[in-house]
C-alpha cells in the first residue's frame, strides 16, 4: 500500500527521500512505508485548514454534524476492512480491531449532539435592561498527534468534536501504523467534507515538531509515552497552542480476599494480556490483600499459560504479537531485570516463536511474582503482556502502595464489598476507576481521564471535555434600555 498524505482535499506524495517501514508484527513482512513528511508538508496541511475553517465555521452546526451522521454510516459499513488492517500492522486480534473501531464510532455519535451539547448560555436582566450571553466559538486549526496502539479509535477521540465544532483538522498518525488512517480518510473522502476541512499527515519526529511550531495551529491532542508527552506539552505550550497530552501508565489493580476468585482472574487476565498488554488501561500490576495471595497467583498463572497466542486473524487466538522487534527485546530484557531484582518469574513468555509466523515479535503472557516497590519493574511501563504480583495485609497498605505511583491513568478493585469499594474510589489518586472491572475504557459520553504523569493538561478527551477544548467561549453583556424597547 503507498502511504499518501491527503491535504486539501487532494491525496498528495510528500516530497520527501525519508521512509519508516511498517511491519507486520505477526508475519514480520514489511507491508508499507511511511513517508516521513517534513515541515513543509505539514505547512500545506495548516494553510489548507486554515483556508477552509473560513468558511467551514459559518456553516450551521446542524449541517456540519450531517457530514459526521455520513461518516459514522460508512465506518460502520466498514467496520471489518478497517479491522482487518489494525489486525495487520499493529497485530491485536480482530475482535480487539473491531471493539476498537465500535469505540471509535461511538465518540462520532456523540459529536453529532454537537447542537446541543456546544449550546451558550443566556442570562436576562443582570440589571435593569442588560442581558448577559456566553457563546462558543471554534478556535481554528487543530491537530491530533497518535500513537501506534490504537491506530483507529485514538484520533476519534477529538477530531469529531473538534469539526463538528467549527474547526478544520490535522491527524498525524503514528509511524508505525500508518494504514488503518489511509483506509479511513478514503471514507472521509467518500462523505465529501469541504476541501482542507480535514487533513492527513504521515511522519515522525520532523512532522510533529512542524505542528508544534506552526503559527497557524491553535490546538494540540497528543497520546503517547510520557517522555514525548511532556516535551509536546512544554513545546506546544511555549508556542502559544493549547494542548492537551496523555501519557504513559503503570495500572495497578488490587485484589481483595473477598473478591470473586474466578470473575477477578479471568477479568485481570483479559486486561493484562488482551491486546498483548499494548493497552493505556491494561493492568500491569496486581496487589493481592491477605489471604487473596495464593489462590489469585495460582489463578492467573493457569490464565497466563493457557492464552492461545498467534495471528490475530486466525480463528481461536487470544492473543496478538506486540508491535515490532525491538518492542519485544525491549520487554524480554525488562522481564530479565525483574528477575534479577528479586522478583520472580512464575510464567515466562520470553523466547516465544509461532509455528508458521516464526519470524513474528510474540511474547507469551508474563506473571512475575514479588515485584519489589522502587524497583524496574515496579517504575516502568512495559507495554506488553507482563503481570507483576506484589502483596500487601490490608486495603489500605494496597492504596497507600498505588497511590506512590508516579503515573494515575486508572485503578481497579476486586471485591464484593461495598464499603471497600466506596473507600477505594475515594481514595485512590487515579482518573479511571474500575471496580470489578479491569479495562476501565470510559465510553465517549464520559472523560477519558488520566492523572499525574499519565495526563499533562486541563481538559481530557472525549464528551463535554473534549466540547470545552474546542471551543473559547466568548461572553456578551448587552444593554438594551427599556425606553427604547418600549417603542415596539
Ligand atoms: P510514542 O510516544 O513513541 O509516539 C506517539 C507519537 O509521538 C507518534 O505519533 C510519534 O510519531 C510521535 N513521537 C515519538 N517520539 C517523538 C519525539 N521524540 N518527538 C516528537 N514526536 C515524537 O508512543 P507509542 O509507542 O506510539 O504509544 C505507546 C504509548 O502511548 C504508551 O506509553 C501508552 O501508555 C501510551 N498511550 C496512552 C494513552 C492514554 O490515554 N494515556 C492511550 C494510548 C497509548
Amino acid at each position: 500500500m503507498e502511504i499518501l498524505n491527503y491535504i486539501n482535499g487532494e491525496w498528495v506524495k510528500p516530497g520527501v527521500t525519508e521512509y519508516f517501514d511498517v511491519i507486520n508484527p505477526a508475519t514480520g513482512q514489511v507491508i508499507a512505508r511511511t513517508p516521513l513528511s517534513a515541515k513543509a508538508d505539514v505547512d500545506a496541511a495548516a494553510k489548507a485548514a486554515n483556508e477552509a475553517f473560513k468558511t467551514w465555521r459559518r456553516v450551521p452546526v446542524q449541517d456540519r454534524v450531517q457530514y459526521l451522521f455520513k461518516l459514522r454510516d460508512l465506518l460502520k459499513t466498514n467496520i471489518d476492512e478497517i479491522a482487518r488492517t489494525i489486525t495487520d500492522e499493529c497485530g491485536k486480534t480482530f475482535e480487539e480491531s473491531r471493539a476498537e473501531m465500535v469505540r471509535a464510532i461511538e465518540n462520532v455519535e456523540v459529536a453529532c449532539g454537537m447542537p446541543h451539547l456546544g449550546k451558550g448560555e443566556f442570562v436576562e436582566d443582570i440589571a435593569s435592561g442588560i442581558d448577559e450571553l456566553m457563546i462558543r466559538q471554534p478556535l481554528g486549526v487543530c491537530a491530533t498527534i497518535a500513537p501506534f496502539n490504537f491506530p483507529g479509535m485514538i484520533p476519534f477521540w477529538f477530531l469529531p468534536y473538534a469539526v463538528a465544532a467549527g474547526n478544520t483538522y490535522i491527524v498525524k498518525p503514528s509511524e508505525k501504523v500508518p494504514m488503518t488512517m489511509q483506509y479511513i480518510f478514503k471514507l472521509i473522502e467518500q462523505v465529501g467534507f469541504p476541501k482542507g476541512v480535514i487533513n492527513l499527515v504521515n511522519g515522525a519526529k520532523e512532522a510533529v515538531d512542524g505542528i508544534l511550531e506552526h503559527p497557524t495551529i491553535r490546538a494540540i491532542t497528543f497520546v503517547g509515552s510520557t517522555a514525548v508527552a511532556k516535551y509536546i506539552y512544554a513545546t506546544a505550550a511555549a508556542h502559544g497552542k493549547r494542548v492537551q497530552a496523555q501519557g504513559g501508565a503503570k495500572n495497578p489493580v488490587i485484589v481483595l480476599p473477598d473478591a470473586d476468585m474466578d470473575m477477578a482472574t479471568k477479568i485481570i487476565a483479559d486486561s493484562a494480556f488482551g491486546c498483548a498488554g499494548q493497552r493505556c488501561l491494561a493492568v500491569s500490576l496486581a496487589v493481592t490483600v491477605g489471604e487473596a495471595r495464593n489462590t489469585f497467583t495460582e489463578l492467573i498463572c493457569d490464565a497466563a499459560s493457557s492464552r492461545v497466542v498467534g495471528y490475530g486473524m486466525d480463528a481461536g487466538v487470544q492473543m496478538g504479537p506486540v508491535i515490532n522487534q525491538a518492542s519485544k527485546a525491549r520487554i524480554e530484557q525488562l522481564i530479565g531485570i525483574g528477575s534479577e531484582g528479586g522478583a520472580k518469574v512464575c510464567v515466562d513468555g520470553r523466547g516465544t516463536v509461532i509455528k508458521g509466523y516464526e519470524k513474528g515479535s510474540f511474547v507469551r503472557p508474563t506473571v512475575i511474582a514479588d515485584v519489589q516497590p522502587g524497583s524496574e519493574l515496579w517504575k516502568t511501563e512495559v507495554f506488553g503482556p507482563v503481570l507483576g504480583l506484589m502483596h500487601v495485609n490490608t486495603i489500605e497498605e494496597a492504596i497507600a502502595l498505588a497511590n506512590s505511583h508516579s503515573y494515575g491513568n486508572q485503578a481497579s478493585l476486586f471485591t464484593s464489598s461495598g464499603a471497600a469499594a466506596r473507600k477505594f474510589k475515594y481514595e485512590v489518586d487515579a482518573g479511571n476507576i474500575g471496580i470489578n472491572i479491569g479495562v476501565a475504557a470510559p465510553m465517549a459520553f464520559f472523560p477519558f481521564s488520566g492523572w499525574k504523569d499519565s495526563f499533562f493538561g486541563d481538559m481530557h478527551g472525549q464528551s463535554m471535555d473534549a466540547v470545552e477544548f474546542f471551543t473559547q467561549k466568548k461572553v456578551v453583556v448587552e444593554r438594551w434600555p427599556r425606553e427604547w424597547t418600549r417603542k415596539f
